[in-house]
């Protein structure tokens, strides 16, 4: 889970900053598409503004110039109401296609075509031309329905103004003008009057529809910021041009242009939409193509998760379930077992280690598949017994592991006991029919007074106390307790001291004779190891063999007894001793090192000592295993020319079986049967095994002969050799030598 954790988070910040590198980026690239596509708007806008301004302004100074042109006919009149004038107008008025022409002497007195009189003193045209300009205006006049256009132009001669001419044309008259080529088909073009009144508009006025006064318009669509017409008014009432944005039958575009030598507007305005250019839609491309990376970075996101979340369930799975049992893993339960320890606020807690004896035996004899029903059922009987709060798993081979509650001493050992019970009580697990026992180690969890609690001293101190038992007839649970902590604190401290005791030849060799059961003559020995160190005296072999059987110092100390009695034997000869064969232990860990049978028989060249005073000591565990390889050793060992002899024999498994198979010379019975010769049933198995082996050619020697009865009955049923307290304990070489002196020495017997 943690793997998955660790990963999880670095790749949701890769794909969030790659999503948002790509969202700024792109955001970054639409804004300034955005920008540019706007400056075109505006250049467009301002170019088309342009156009429309120069074409009205141009048109206009043809009109004025043609006005002019008129002024030129009329000023040689000096009565301008003369019919003779009116006349004239009223010619040209019909070559030119105005409505009305008319002439207004300094007071402003006008008369026109058609009749027409009327006093325009006060008018703007008449105001403005009398200071010598050319003007227009829009208004109403009496008499014409529609909103017209009316022109006045100064009647000069000798810089002198003696006059105005008007013409009256149609609204539309600047229509033309205000027609640009290249221009939308929904734009519009106006020509506004400073205070906004619509002067003339273009026809192709297809989207925009426009009333009268251009500010009214703004105001009544409600849809534009008064800081925006505000602007426009600004900009008109300084003549400036600018640009604006406007609603007016929908969101357009606007740009104001002051005509040339007038107070009048150029204004284009064009729908938004209609402005729709290649530029927008690289934006909208833009967009869509910043909505598909973001797509497919979640996407490959997500892809990337579910893969994750899969292989993490898969890993999850291989690492916390048990295949064999199904149940939690080790792993687990260490996961498991914290969390509760945890949880359970320094309530005392027993780490249970469990394992099968003899589990080995269980596999060789019925199978593996035996040995896996038998572990799946201990699960199962764990699994009844273990509630809530507690938790347990199959750690390998044939141990588990459980996390108990812990009450009291009494509560939890009813427990163990209760288990160990049922799991004997196996019935009907298949017919094979033996007995299962359990090895138990217990170590209760107290965090109060554990102040560096960890898990793992925790299951480490269940599993030494559990092999403390093992192996034990009369104990299958120990508690982990300052007794077992003291053991364990010695082998450490043997363990230190192992390798420069061998060193300091701090191991000694003892012999154990061994004598002729009917002449009572010296007829071997055993040679068995005792530690003597200054400081500590002599330690015996228990002490020390079993843990440098599990450390594997064993193999080393092994040679090096099987050295130093060659050197020995070489010494007693070349002293002119007579030799009786010496038999020297061999543990099974050597059968892991098939380089020993060459380098024991290279001891015996160095010593130049013949292999038939030497025989070597397996233990029937040794034997069982593997049988097919240890028969191949043996028989190298008997090519070098030892004689194999197998010790504590009738306390394996398969004795007999064994006898049958495996090539021994020597047989030696454990002294479990000679301590109960007596027993009359022991007594018919001991003589069955002597005549027996001896029928399959082989020697027997009974070991730990104590008293003269089990001598006497050993001679009687013609077992070999005789080794034992009775005779003699093992003693040192300077003791075993003065027996050789005494060559064939007979103890009264
Ligand atoms: P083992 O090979 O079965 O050796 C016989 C043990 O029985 C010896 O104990 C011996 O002193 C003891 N013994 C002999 N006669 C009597 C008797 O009449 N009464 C009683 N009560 N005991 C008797 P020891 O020397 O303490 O050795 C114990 C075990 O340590 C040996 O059992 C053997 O398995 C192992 N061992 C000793 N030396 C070596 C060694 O050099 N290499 C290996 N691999 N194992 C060794
Ligand atoms: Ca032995
Ligand atoms: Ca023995």
């Amino acid at each position: 889970m943690k793997w998955a954790k660790k990963n999880l988070p670095a790749t949701i910040v890769v794909i969030a900053v790659l999503i948002i590198f790509a969202v700024i980026a792109s955001l970054g690239y639409t804004q300034y598409l955005k920008k540019e596509y706007d400056k075109e708007i505006t250049n467009k806008l301002e170019n088309f503004s342009k156009s429309g301004a120069e074409k009205t302004h141009r048109m206009m100074m043809q009109v004025y110039g043609n006005i002019k042109g008129y002024s030129k006919i009329l000023t040689n009149l000096d009565d301008y109401e003369s019919q003779q004038q009116t006349k004239l107008l009223e010619e040209l008025c019909k070559d030119s296609g105005y409505i009305s022409i008319g002439v207004a002497d300094t007071e402003g007195r006008l008369a026109a075509t058609n009749g027409m009189k009327l006093n325009v003193s006060t008018s703007e045209n008449f105001k403005m031309s009398m200071q010598g300009k050319s003007w227009i205006t829009s208004m109403f006049v009496e008499g014409i329905s529609n909103q017209v256009l009316v022109l006045s132009v100064p009647i000069e001669k000798d810089d002198i103004i003696s006059g105005v001419i008007f013409a009256i044309c149609e609204e539309f008259y600047f229509e033309q003008a205000l027609r640009i080529e290249e221009y939308p088909n929904d734009g519009i073009t106006l020509l506004v009057s400073g205070d906004g009144t619509v002067v003339c508009k273009s026809s192709n006025a297809a989207g925009i529809q426009i009333g009268n006064n251009l500010f009214d318009e703004l105001e009544i669509s409600g849809k534009n910021d008064d800081s925006d017409i505000d602007k426009l008014r600004n900009g008109m009432e300084t003549a400036r041009e600018g640009r604006l944005n406007i609603w007016l039958d929908g969101s357009s575009y606007m740009y104001y242009r002051p005509l040339e030598n007038h107070d009048w507007y150029i204004m284009v305005m064009i729908p938004k939409n209609v402005m729709v250019t290649g530029n927008d839609k690289v934006i909208s491309s833009a967009y869509i193509v910043i909505a598909f990376f973001i797509i497919l970075y979640l996407i490959t996101f997500l892809i990337v998760r579910h893969m994750q979340r899969s292989n993490h369930k898969k890993i999850e799975r291989i690492a916390y379930v048990d295949e064999l049992t199904g149940g939690i893993s080790f792993e687990k339960f260490k996961r498991d077992a914290a969390d509760i320890i945890k949880d359970g606020d320094g309530k005392p807690y027993a780490m249970v280690s469990i394992d099968i004896d003899k589990f080995k035996v269980i596999n060789d004899i019925f199978g593996y598949e035996e040995g896996n029903r038998v572990i799946r059922y201990i699960w199962s009987i764990i699994n009844e017994i273990v509630g809530q709060d507690e938790t347990f798993a199959h750690r390998r081979a044939d141990q588990f592991v459980i996390l108990l509650n812990y009450e009291d001493e009494q509560k939890m050992m009813e427990r163990i006991e209760a288990l160990s019970e049922m799991v004997r009580q196996r019935e009907s697990l298949n017919e094979k029919n033996y007995e299962i026992i359990l090895s138990i180690g217990i170590y209760i969890i107290n965090k109060e007074t554990d102040d560096d609690f960890v898990l793992d001293n925790a299951i480490d101190r269940a599993e030494l106390a559990k092999q403390s038992v093992k192996g034990k007839h009369n104990q299958f649970y120990a508690v982990y307790d300052e007794k077992l902590r003291q053991k364990i604190l010695r082998d450490q401290e043997i363990e230190s001291r192992m390798e420069r005791a061998l060193e300091r030849q701090e191991f000694k060799v003892y012999y154990q004779p061994k004598y002729d059961s009917r002449t009572c003559e010296l007829n071997g020995a055993e040679a068995l190891v005792r530690w003597y160190n200054d400081k500590t005296g002599m330690i015996f072999p228990n002490e020390f063999i079993p843990l440098f059987e599990s450390n594997g110092f064993i193999v080393e100390l092994d040679k090096y007894m099987f050295r130093q009695v060659c050197k020995d034997i070489r010494s007693w000869l070349d002293e002119g001793y007579k030799v009786v064969p010496v038999s020297v232990n061999l543990s099974q860990l050597q059968f892991y090192n098939l380089h020993f049978i060459e380098e024991y028989r290279e001891i015996l060249e160095k010593y130049d000592v013949s292999p038939e005073y030497v025989q070597l000591e397996l233990t029937e565990t040794t034997l069982f295993s593997e049988e097919s390889i240890l028969n191949k050793i043996i028989d190298k060992l008997h090519d070098i020319g030892f004689k194999i002899l197998m010790d504590d024999f009738g306390t394996g498994y398969s004795s007999l079986n064994m006898l049958k198979n495996v090539p021994i010379d020597i047989l030696k019975l454990d002294k479990s049967f000679v301590d109960d010769i007596g027993d009359r049933k022991v007594d018919i198995v001991v003589s069955t095994i002597v005549s027996l082996g001896q029928s399959l050619d082989m020697k027997i020697v009974a070991e730990g002969v104590e008293t003269k009865e089990q001598y006497e009955f050993l001679r009687d049923i013609f077992c070999d050799e005789i080794q034992g307290y009775y005779f003699s304990r093992p003693i040192a070489e300077k003791e075993y030598r003065q027996k050789l002196i005494k060559e064939a020495d007979i103890i009264g017997c």
